[in-house]
């Protein structure tokens, strides 16, 4: 698994881009220049891998946007040793931020065929969540809840109810909502019975899918 000078520069021109359309977070951009995003993507896209653009995976799936990782990584706001919960692995390139960023990471995949590449991919880089999960996103995992912030990759038809019974009091749900395109969301935990929601334009994410069969 080889990073050289041509991606490395490649990767740089990437973080200036999206500080360009509007991305703050120095850990977040920090991450997005150390991690080889090349690797996480099938060999015949790897030219690709730096543009800001999502890209085809395997089992019908795309590995994100850089753009919209790092804008739900901005929305997170994660500090480190946060339990976070990730609904939908796919390539693990998010849950690769997610580990930089110095989050406990929990991790769930529905496609088996991913969630078996993903889990032995991210050990050999030297990633290494909390625990990745072969299951449905829609019930969270409340074996491990609470969690201080929840992250959907994948476009919600409606916000699961589970995933909010187990927020923290304080923590964040980061979820895109609705057809295509989706609407992001963020719905803070403001109380035991309590949520306030903002929202922040459009995105366009593969379906978080129901009853898998
Ligand atoms: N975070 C990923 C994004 C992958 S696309 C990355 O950075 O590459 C969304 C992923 O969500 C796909 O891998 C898809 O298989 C998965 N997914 C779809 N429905 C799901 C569900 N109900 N539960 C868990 N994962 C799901």
């Amino acid at each position: 698994m080889k990073d050289n000078f041509r991606q490395q520069g490649k990767r740089k021109q990437l973080v200036k881009l999206l500080e360009e359309k509007g991305i703050t977070n120095k850990n977040v951009l920090e991450a997005i220049n150390v991690i080889p995003r090349h690797l996480f993507m099938d060999s015949s896209f790897e030219d690709h891998a730096y543009q800001d653009k999502a890209f085809p995976i395997a089992a019908g799936q795309t590995i994100s946007q850089p753009y919209t990782v790092a804008f739900q990584s901005e929305l997170l706001n994660i500090k480190p040793n946060q339990k976070v919960l990730e609904i939908g692995t796919g390539s693990g390139y998010q849950t690769a931020v997610l580990c930089e960023l110095g989050a406990k990471v929990y991790t769930i995949e529905r496609q088996q065929e991913l969630y078996k590449k993903t889990s032995k991919f991210l050990a050999q880089l030297g990633y290494r969540p909390k625990y990745i999960s072969f299951g449905d996103g829609y019930k969270g995992l409340p074996n491990y809840a609470p969690f201080d912030q929840i992250i959907v990759t994948a476009g919600a038809p409606f916000i699961p109810k589970p995933l909010l019974a187990q927020l923290k009091v304080g923590g964040r749900l980061v979820i895109p909502v609705g057809e295509d395109p989706q609407i992001m969301n963020r719905l803070t935990r403001t109380s035991a019975t309590a949520f306030e929601k903002e929202t922040f334009g459009e995105f366009r994410f593969v379906p978080l899918l129901e009853n898998k069969s």
